[in-house]
């Protein structure tokens, strides 16, 4: 097993050496063969998906309900949930939700913020790290795919951080907001004047998929494609 790997879980990283693709079916036990023809025993292979949200609760109970409705989908379609480790606000409805309806939950919290008793201590998985950065980096490598439901600076920072990485290039997995009741709807905009001005490609706004239906949104993450060209207007 890969030095840091956490018994119990293989990633087709790790055995395919490279990128996971999207697609590839995740669950169960079974045998996975190897590019040099050899047959690696799987225990089991999870896929998850990274979800950033406030640790508010905001003023409309459909923000909850669009939380809820989220867990639902993630457990149904046997996808865990990795975030950011606090039991307040979104955040906490949500782990507590997908937690309810038997689903796998990973919480990255830094030290700093676990000190302050915001950690959730009934998740699948705590992971306590030194710094923002690192659990940033974790939840990265963790997941196969980031939503950012309703929230703050917090929420915004770490879905535009994702999504400038796959805007780079360095990753492609697929990365969306789920826009409950319009509450993104400025920041779309925002967005697309960013493409009138010539600051945004039309191809990498178009990365950031938009839904308002948690499932709608989960299917377009399955279908997603990333384009490839480069990150610079005006030199390609
Ligand atoms: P915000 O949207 O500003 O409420 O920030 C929420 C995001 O920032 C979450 O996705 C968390 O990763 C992080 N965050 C902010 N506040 C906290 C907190 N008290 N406990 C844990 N994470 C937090």
């Amino acid at each position: 097993m890969p030095a840091g790997q956490k018994s119990g879980f293989v990633r087709l990283t790790d055995i395919f050496h490279e990128r996971m693709p999207w697609e590839v079916p995740v669950q169960g036990l079974g045998f996975i063969a190897s590019r040099e023809g050899r047959f690696h025993r799987v225990r089991e292979i999870v896929q998850r998906i990274c979800v950033f949200t406030g640790s508010s609760v905001g003023t409309r109970s459909d923000y909850a309900l669009a939380a809820r409705s989220l867990a639902r989908e993630l457990v149904s379609r046997e996808l865990g949930l990795v975030y950011g480790g606090a039991n307040v606000g979104l955040m906490g409805i949500l782990a507590n939700a997908v937690l309810d309806l038997g689903g796998h939950v990973i919480g990255v919290i830094p030290e700093s913020l676990a000190a302050e008793e915001v950690a959730h201590e009934q998740l699948s998985e705590l992971r306590i790290v030194n710094s923002m950065h690192e659990r940033k980096a974790q939840m990265a490598e963790l997941s196969s795919g980031f939503i950012a439901l309703p929230g703050g600076v917090g929420t915004l920072e770490e879905i535009f951080e994702i999504f400038t990485w796959a805007q780079l290039g360095l990753h492609r997995k697929p990365c969306g907001l789920l826009d409950v009741q319009g509450y993104f709807d400025l920041l779309i905009a925002f967005l697309d004047h960013g493409v009138n001005e010539r600051f945004l490609k039309p191809e990498h706004r178009g990365m950031l998929l938009v839904e308002q239906d948690p499932g709608r949104l989960l299917d377009a993450f399955n279908a997603y494609t990333p384009p490839d060209l480069g990150k610079w207007i005006g030199r390609d």
